[in-house]
């Protein structure tokens, strides 16, 4: 009975919703868009949401904005409420982008469009739109930057590198990987770079849930199994929360004192923590990904799906998911350390100079 009569208390809430007096019911103005976020455990998810928000609630539109917990029966959950409470439209950040088949027929059967946020959804053609950053880039940036660190292109070598992989049930995790390797292959085919542990395939690397706990005793493992006198030159980590996990492994192991150097790590997502580790000469590069043109595209992608036009795209070929081709808004990543930090972070404005002290 509990049950029956929150379903009752659902369905008036969005009725209500379509009633409203203010909701122009031809273009879903007034209307609320459900957000679904992966997770508050990383920073960038958080700014995420915020910015999703702000520029929907800019154009007129209520916003439900909910964050998974990591948990993917959690999102399932959310994103069937979303629905029950008659949102116009979805943004989705999958958490793990194969969970999502059932709740988004669900979403079609109630016309409501999907905009797969950063992380594409796979095997269901009731994915609209795709709005992120090209992923490969995002490694291939990774990887030229030990590259070009190391001194390789002017033939110093052989260094030893280990590489780190994100959550395999994230779409962008292959990108991003495939992205580094078609950099690194080469010098780890002609043994300038070796990979003492020998792990090298994508499953073999994968970090689930981008956990910097779980990246944490890999690389303890590694330095325990294959460094006894060897010394690591380079990681290469998608994340920053697996780089602060790496380095910490580092660390225990007397790396970053006189004799033992860190090794160059990069990351991803310039979160406060990493560029405050980069400006200490911890970690070494991340990628920066401007969020806030990130919801700035979800937000016209939503807003013309609802007024019956075509969203801006520049991708039609990439995003292949299984099901069809999403046409995605892709945008540019950019490499930061600690010379050009200053620059693209504090002048654009994504941190203030106070908050890196
Ligand atoms: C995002 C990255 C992020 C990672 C972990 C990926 O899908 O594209 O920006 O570092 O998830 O949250």
């Amino acid at each position: 009975a509990a049950a029956a009569s929150l379903a009752l208390t659902l369905t008036a809430c969005g009725q209500s919703g379509e009633g409203g007096s203010k909701e122009d019911k031809e273009s879903g103005k007034g209307g609320t868009i459900g957000i679904a976020m992966p997770t508050k455990s990383s920073e960038r998810w958080i700014a995420d949401g915020n910015n999703v928000v702000k520029n929907l609630q800019a154009k007129g539109y209520k916003t439900k904005l909910v964050f998974g917990e990591d948990d993917p029966d959690q999102q399932v959950s959310q994103i069937e409420n979303l629905i029950t409470q008659g949102v116009k439209a979805l943004i989705v950040a999958a958490i793990d982008n194969k969970s999502l088949n059932n709740v988004l027929q669900q979403a079609k059967d109630a016309d409501i469009p999907v905009i797969a946020y950063d992380r594409l959804i796979l095997g269901t053609p009731n994915v609209d739109y795709y709005a992120s950053f090209d992923n490969e880039k995002v490694g291939e940036l990774q990887a030229n930057y030990i590259v070009d660190k190391l001194g390789l292109k002017s033939g110093k070598g052989p260094f030893n590198i280990e590489l780190f992989a994100g959550s395999n049930d994230d779409n962008n995790t292959k990108y991003f990987f495939n992205g580094a390797m078609t950099v690194l292959k080469p010098y780890i085919d002609s043994k300038k770079l070796v990979v003492r542990s020998g792990q090298t395939q994508l499953t073999q690397v994968t970090t689930l849930r981008w956990d910097g706990a779980t990246a944490q005793r890999r690389m303890d493992d590694i330095l325990t199994k294959s460094y006894k006198s060897e010394k690591v030159d380079a990681v290469l980590s998608p994340y920053d929360g697996i780089s602060i996990g790496i380095l910490s492994a580092l660390k225990s192991d007397n790396y970053g004192s006189a004799n033992k150097p860190l090794p160059v790590v990069t990351g991803q997502d310039a979160e406060l923590a990493s560029v405050k580790s980069i400006i200490a000469g911890d970690q070494t590069q991340t990628v920066y990904k401007d969020l806030r043109e990130l919801a700035k595209v979800a937000a016209n992608m939503v807003d013309a799906v609802l007024n019956d036009k075509k969203p801006e795209v520049n991708d039609t070929k990439t995003y292949d998911n299984g099901s069809k081709v999403v046409p995605a808004y892709l945008l540019e990543p950019v490499s930061v350390d600690k010379t050009n930090y200053e620059k693209v972070l504090v002048g654009g404005g994504f941190y203030t100079a106070g908050q890196l002290k």
